[in-house]
């Protein structure tokens, strides 16, 4: 069975294959703007290119010209600086961001940590382009809350670093082995953690940590081109909202493993797949929805071409290492992901959560949560060789309120029902043709699939668990089929996905 398995996915690596060429082919060279610069004679990059050039120009024309001749020269090359867009720079970094040991864990069992699996971290990616500048978080946490962590920490970058908050994203990884230091102010009463129960001081550091790390990125910013490019993962993650005949979902967090050797990877035309399997134990047919198996990666390079910063973006739940480690501290997956790519390529490698709010990996335990992170980080890497970058690069960036009308309690439970919706952020930034959309709460597969499907944007990267904690958010179809998500998982009534969608739209339709 175990063979059948392997026979079937290296037909579908050549298929993947095949596919990716393409995108390579269709790759543009790297073309540098400060290197056409320099060969048209205009403003050199760097301010040591700057000097040298200034120094070459002097000696060059010899002592026979004139002070009003050199003064005249610096008021061009002044100008010439003045008018000509200043070329893109960027920094990353990460700062250590794991919790005492003691802390109480979320996302698993809410038992106090007593170890670590992996240290936690906040990175950061900063770029400017002489007029705009955007920061990027990625935060090993299970969400960021907007009120509690996301407008704390910016309203420092806002005082250090002058840099607006609606330029400023912080994406969650989604670790389910994190800290717990939000009260879920947003969901319901008897969902919500009292501020006594949150490690206060923990917090505190955490927030001023997380700002940190922007300094520290912007702190290093250099000359740097950009770009991005997509593979695909299949492999490691299925959709855990199947169908029975009667059109119902019946929720399957985990598959056992003689399942999971009968599975059945179907390539979509839309860039998407299938994943089936036959369930041997009780032999009900369920019919497995879509995944997104895409893996984005996003390169930063200096002038010489090194990598100093990396985004790795794929949507599978880090749910790897609790049902097994549960008093675990742990990065999940994610840390194994971009271990594989610093160790590869170097740099800071920043780890978002794409469209995964009902998808899981296919196995868990300290083995496949390994086995991802190579799996995917591998991808990333091989990605990151074929990335046509280039520096001339326009910042952009907006954010827009949305509100989410709530579910509504039944009237004997009416109590319960405080508010009728709550108000939360979506956000994008733009890098030159590559679309940063950032949405809060675990947006399912079909949510972020209508978005893709209408925006028609090639380089388009959807990063979920961002900048704020919302719950699931569901497709309006996902209510009627029942199952965790829209059941015990939302807490926003029907019609989130769709107003999801089109808010998405109309701020990517803002910014385009
Ligand atoms: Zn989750």
């Amino acid at each position: 069975m175990a063979m059948r398995t392997q026979t079937s996915d290296f037909k579908l690596e050549n298929v993947y294959d095949n596919r990716l060429s393409v995108v390579s082919r269709a790759s543009r060279p790297r073309v540098s703007k400060a290197s056409r610069l320099r060969c048209e004679g205009q403003r050199p990059s760097t301010r040591a290119d700057r000097m040298s050039a200034t120094r070459f120009h002097t000696r060059s024309q010899g002592p026979s010209f004139t002070l009003p001749f050199l003064l005249a020269l610096a008021a061009t090359v002044l100008w010439s600086c003045s008018v000509s867009q200043a070329a893109l720079r960027g920094g990353c970094s990460r700062i250590d961001i794991t919790p005492p040991l003691g802390t109480t864990l979320i996302g698993s069992k809410g038992q106090p940590s007593d170890t670590v699996r992996d240290d936690l971290y906040a990175k950061a990616m900063v770029l400017s382009d002489g007029r705009t500048t955007v920061a990027l978080l990625s935060i090993d946490l299970l969400y960021t809350a907007l009120e509690e962590i996301t407008e704390p920490v910016r309203a420092i970058l806002k005082e250090k670093l002058d840099i607006p908050p609606q330029n400023i994203m912080i994406c969650a990884t989604h670790t389910h082995s994190g800290p717990e230091v939000f009260t879920r102010s947003k969901l319901p009463p008897k969902s919500r953690v009292p501020v006594s129960d949150l490690a206060q001081a923990y917090l505190q550091v955490l927030i001023r940590k997380m700002a940190d790390s922007v300094i520290v990125a912007h702190q290093g910013m250099q000359e740097v081109k950009i770009g991005a490019a997509v593979g695909q993962v299949p492999e490691v993650l299925y959709n855990r909202r199947p169908l029975a005949k009667d059109g119902r979902v019946k929720t399957t967090f985990s598959l056992p493993p003689e399942v999971v050797a009968t599975r059945r990877i179907e390539p979509a035309a839309d860039g998407e797949a299938k994943i089936a399997f036959t369930l041997l134990s009780d032999g009900t047919p369920l019919e497995f929805g879509g995944v997104d198996p895409r893996v984005y990666v996003l390169r930063m390079e200096d002038s010489e071409g090194r990598i100093v910063g990396s985004l790795v973006d794929f949507g599978c739940h880090p749910v790897s290492i609790y049902p097994h480690f549960s008093t675990a501290v742990s990065a999940d997956y994610p840390a194994f992901v971009t271990r594989v790519v610093e160790q590869a390529e170097g740099g800071v490698s920043l780890f978002l959560l794409g469209l995964a709010g009902n998808t899981v990996p296919i196995q868990r335990g300290a083995g496949p949560c390994a086995q991802i992170g190579k799996a995917v980080g591998g991808q990333a890497v091989r990605q990151l060789q074929f990335v046509a970058t280039s520096d001339d690069v326009a910042l952009n960036a907006r954010s827009r309120q949305v509100a989410f009308p709530l579910k509504q309690a039944p009237a004997d439970k009416a109590e319960t029902a405080t508010l009728e919706s709550i108000t939360t952020e979506i956000q994008v930034l733009r890098l030159g043709d590559i679309y940063l959309l950032g949405l809060p709460g675990e947006v399912l597969v079909e949510v972020g699939r209508e978005i893709r499907r209408k925006a028609g944007i090639e380089n388009l990267i959807i990063a979920t668990v961002t900048n704020d904690t919302i719950g699931y958010v569901c497709h309006g179809r996902a209510y009627d089929e029942g199952g965790y998500e829209a059941e015990a998982g939302a807490s926003l009534a029907q019609g989130a996905g769709e107003i999801m969608v089109r808010e998405a739209l109309a701020l990517l339709g803002e910014i385009k």
